[in-house]
């Protein structure tokens, strides 16, 4: 295959991720926009099998290793991705994003000790860049991995003269970038390495569960950064568009989540340092809270005349969406007004909620935006918050260092009555007790939400 034909497929390859992206900008099109992202990266995949670089004969040495490699990538990945439970997403995704970042640095190090002495210094300091970048992706991914699946405490993990370790692995990070450089060789290479899969480490644990979402889009920016890096190294016209495309979309996505959350870049991956440290939650469980039966929740809805519905992870545990359509529908034919309260980080991932009612077919006019709903919660007769804890917390607003201080929530408290959906008095994702359980106002339907809301469902057709 001739060069220009090889780069002429690339580029196609390289306008199907455009059009992907594009897709995946509504929910409408995502679908679409997934396909032609995956033929895209088809094409990219195949292509490469029938080119020979200038003076090689094969287009590919080590073709049974590379076959082996794509038959174990395939026989983990494909199992993986069609199980995943939809709360798990963000782990997996974690996940992916580690290994492509720890690939990059990996290709880096073989191409670097292939050119020996003849790598020019752009070439070594895109080098330099792709390993940096690249094993911190990894090693923060695999951090982000355990916390968001619980294996280690979500908590922010701070120690006594935290920040100046990590300021010291990242100056000797960077020392050894200038050895490499100047150097030459592997064995600063290779330390170069290693203290950037330690500073990829340092870096992720002071990040509290709340903010892990901002710091994975952050790590996916930084591999689509160091893919693009690799793709000068090893002059390729497509990996430098895919990884630019990737850095780019994820630089735009974490900015977008920061401001989501009220946080500043800065304080989500430094704040720890600077919190007062909070007191564990279950300290307030002997407390009084009002609970109610299906029955007592059915009779406040069937008397109201606007309620809003905050779905949040519980709900997506509960696998709940379906019945939770069912009461909404319920509402409506008794000419109640039925919207939903969608918060941008309500869940695990970055618009779940929105994936999780489209699958029950929610009409999306009732979905409602944070900015969009908490104007009308003053004139909302009863907020039923189903699974969701973090997101209308107002420890965000009152509680200064709180792990979640500064991020806008939901401000169901301004409704006439609050229902809560929940298991246990056990706190949400940040880790942190929640006042509205304690309001005089609240009323709390223990209970796994599938179970409580079908409960509701059949007290209010009774109604
Ligand atoms: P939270 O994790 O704050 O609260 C979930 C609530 O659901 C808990 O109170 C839990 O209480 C309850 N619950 C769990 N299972 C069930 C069940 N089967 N039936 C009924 N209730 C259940 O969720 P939110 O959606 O309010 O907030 C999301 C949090 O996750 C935020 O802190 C956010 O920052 C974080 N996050 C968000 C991401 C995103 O991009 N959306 C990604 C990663 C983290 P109990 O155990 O008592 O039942």
């Amino acid at each position: 295959m001739s060069h220009f034909l090889y780069s002429s497929i690339g580029l196609a390859a390289g306008v199907c991720f455009i059009l992907a992206l594009k897709g995946l900008s509504k929910p409408k099109t995502a679908r679409r926009g997934n396909i032609i992202g995956a033929i895209g990266a088809t094409i990219a995949t195949i292509v490469v099998f029938f080119y020979a670089q200038e003076g090689e004969s094969l287009p590919l040495n080590n073709f049974g290793w590379i076959i082996g490699a794509i038959a174990v990538g395939v026989v983990i990945g494909v199992p993986a991705a069609r199980k995943v439970q939809m709360t798990q997403m963000p782990q997996l995704v974690a996940l992916f994003n580690g290994v492509g970042g720890g690939a990059a640095a990996l290709v880096a190090i073989v191409e670097y000790l292939h050119l020996g002495e003849k790598a020019n210094t752009a070439e070594v300091i895109a080098t330099v860049f792709t390993v940096i970048v690249g094993c911190v992706s990894f090693s923060g991914s695999i951090i982000t991995f355990l916390k968001l699946q619980e294996l280690m405490t979500t908590r922010p993990v701070v120690f006594p003269g935290g920040r100046f370790v990590i300021a010291g692995t990242l100056a000797a990070t960077l020392g050894a970038a200038v050895w490499v450089v100047i150097e030459l060789g592997t064995n600063p290479l290779m330390i170069l390495a290693a203290l950037s899969l330690l500073f990829g480490v340092l870096f992720v644990l002071p990040v509290g569960g709340a903010d892990v979402p901002i710091v994975i889009s952050l790590l996916n920016a930084f591999t689509g950064l160091t893919v693009a890096a690799s793709g000068y190294v090893l002059d390729s016209t497509l990996l430098i568009i895919a990884g630019t495309l990737v850095g780019a979309s994820g630089t735009i996505l974490t900015r977008l989540m920061a401001e989501a959350m009220g946080r500043s870049l800065f304080g989500t991956l430094f704040g720890a340092f600077t919190a007062k440290p909070q007191e564990a939650s279950g300290a307030a469980e002997d407390r009084p809270v009002r609970s109610g039966s299906p029955d007592d929740v059915a009779i406040l809805l069937n008397y109201a005349r606007r309620v809003v519905i905050v779905p949040g992870f519980g709900l997506a545990v509960a696998q709940a969406q379906h019945t939770v359509r069912e009461l909404a529908d319920l509402m409506l034919a008794k000419g109640i007004d039925v919207a939903y309260g969608i918060h941008p980080v309500a869940g695990r991932m970055p618009g779940h909620m929105n994936v999780l009612l489209a699958e029950a077919n929610v009409p999306y006019d009732q979905l409602a935006e944070m900015e969009e709903v908490n104007p009308t919660f003053g004139q909302t007769d009863v907020a039923i918050v189903i699974g969701a804890n973090d997101v209308v917390n107002p420890a965000a607003l009152t509680t200064p260092g709180c792990p979640i201080y500064g991020m806008p929530i939901l401000e169901v408290s301004n409704a006439a009555n609050i229902i809560f959906l929940k298991r246990s008095m056990r706190p949400g994702f940040a880790g942190i007790e929640n006042e509205l359980l304690y309001d005089p106002k609240t009323m709390l339907l223990f209970g796994d939400a599938k179970a409580s809301l079908t409960k509701v469902v059949s007290a209010l057709k009774n109604l």
